[in-house]
């Protein structure tokens, strides 16, 4: 058996086990499994190492970089025609216009500036990515996301102002914290401003995520192997 091959069905051994796993957790909670979005985190990774799982059938994946995301998504999208890229990762200023090109969903909008820039980048280009707020739940000086206190003031913005629609909420839990707190409080956010969409749970607690109603879940480690630190 070539390398290749075998690179090949480890990759998909990784998506069954993953699938399994939202499977299961949905069903201890009567949900069904379609209803979770599984977003394949590829950041650091390379082709090489993307191509295996699209070859398996999947098609969702993340980033966490414009700049990473623009060296290697354009063509692989250009060779799979309904790939669909979210990004997941702090957005800035300069980086909108490339990050609405790309991204079919963006999870990280956090600020009054980045909606705005992001309104207009839309109204110029006709892309119409979907859209989610970051909220930092865990209230932590150095994360991104929109504080909470101040979700009300964003979402209004967006919703009345920019007429931006908001398809849902993202947080990560600070590393320290019982997530399941952190998934509770988000869905009470959500459903208090009328929101469906739940961007919440990684590799190490995608099920609990899901037992607390996430939509979508971002994994990579559990698919792609552990990355390299730098
Ligand atoms: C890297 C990353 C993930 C995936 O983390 P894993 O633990 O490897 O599954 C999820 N969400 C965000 C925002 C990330 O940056």
């Amino acid at each position: 058996m070539s390398l290749t091959i075998r690179n090949d069905l480890s990759a998909l051994e990784r998506l069954q086990s993953v699938q399994k796993g939202i499977s299961e957790a949905a069903r201890e909670v009567a949900r069904d499994p379609t209803d979770i979005q599984l977003i394949a985190v590829s950041k650091t990774n390379g082709p090489e190492n993307i191509q295996p799982l699209i070859t398996a059938g999947h098609r969702c994946f993340g980033e966490n970089r414009v700049q990473e995301a623009l060296g290697k998504w354009p063509q692989l999208k250009s060779d799979c025609a309904d790939i669909e890229l979210h990004l997941i990762g702090p957005l800035q200023s300069n980086k909108v216009k490339d990050a609405v090109g790309l991204f079919d969903v963006i999870h990280t909008i956090d600020r009054p500036k980045i909606a705005r820039a992001i309104a207009t980048e839309i109204d110029r280009s006709g892309r119409r990515p979907e859209l989610f707020i970051q909220v930092n739940t865990g209230q932590e000086e150095q994360k991104a996301g929109v504080a909470v206190d101040e979700l009300t003031d964003l979402l209004n913005l967006c919703r009345q102002q920019l007429s931006l629609p908001i398809n849902g909420l993202m947080c990560i839990p600070p590393i320290s914290e019982e997530p399941a707190v952190h998934f509770a409080f988000l869905r009470k956010l959500a459903g208090e401003h009328g929101l469906t969409g739940l961007s919440m749970g990684m590799s190490a607690d995608f099920k609990t995520a899901i037992q607390f109603g996430a939509t979508h879940i971002r994994v990579g480690t559990a698919l792609f192997g552990a990355r390299n630190q730098a």
